[in-house]
């Protein structure tokens, strides 16, 4: 099995496999970055309430026992079963897209039209 992201979604999915997939020398995590960030404690950061380091986790926290590759995932060939990386390809049986999400702002004009008189757009 290859997991693309180590983020909440590929690190509990990792942690919580049932025992007929749990197979750590045949799982590969891969993942960009080798450090995931605590999210949800950034606000915390920001304020100098928290220390930077304290929301800063290792990758090979979220890959427990498995395998982990840092690399970036570029695209995957569905027909051969094979992930496509800037280190190469990378073949699998079962594969598992965990990369997050982007977030998009509206489009300004849109937000402009649509919103309540009086109130303003800050970007
Ligand atoms: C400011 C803020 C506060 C939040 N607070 C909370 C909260 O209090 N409670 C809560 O439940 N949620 C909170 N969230 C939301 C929460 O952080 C997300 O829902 C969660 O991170 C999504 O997890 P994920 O595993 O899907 O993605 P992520 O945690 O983003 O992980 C995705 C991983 O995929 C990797 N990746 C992406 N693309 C590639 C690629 N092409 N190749 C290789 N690796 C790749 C990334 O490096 C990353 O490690 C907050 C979000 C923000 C922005």
């Amino acid at each position: 099995m290859v997991v693309v992201g180590a983020g909440f979604a590929g690190g509990s999915l990792l942690r919580n496999l049932p025992a007929p997939l749990r197979r750590p020398s045949e799982t590969l995590l891969v993942d960009r970055a080798d450090e995931h960030a605590f999210i949800p404690l950034i606000h915390e950061v920001a304020v100098g309430r928290v220390h930077p380091d304290t929301v800063r986790l290792p990758v090979a926290s979220a890959a427990d026992d498995h395998a982990f590759l840092r690399t970036e995932a570029l695209g995957v060939d569905l027909g051969e079963k094979v992930l496509r990386t800037s280190s190469g390809d990378v073949s699998y049986e079962y594969l598992v897209l965990a990369p997050g999400s982007v977030a998009v702002p509206p489009p300004r004009a849109s937000a402009t039209a649509s919103r309540p008189s009086g109130a303003s757009t800050t970007r």
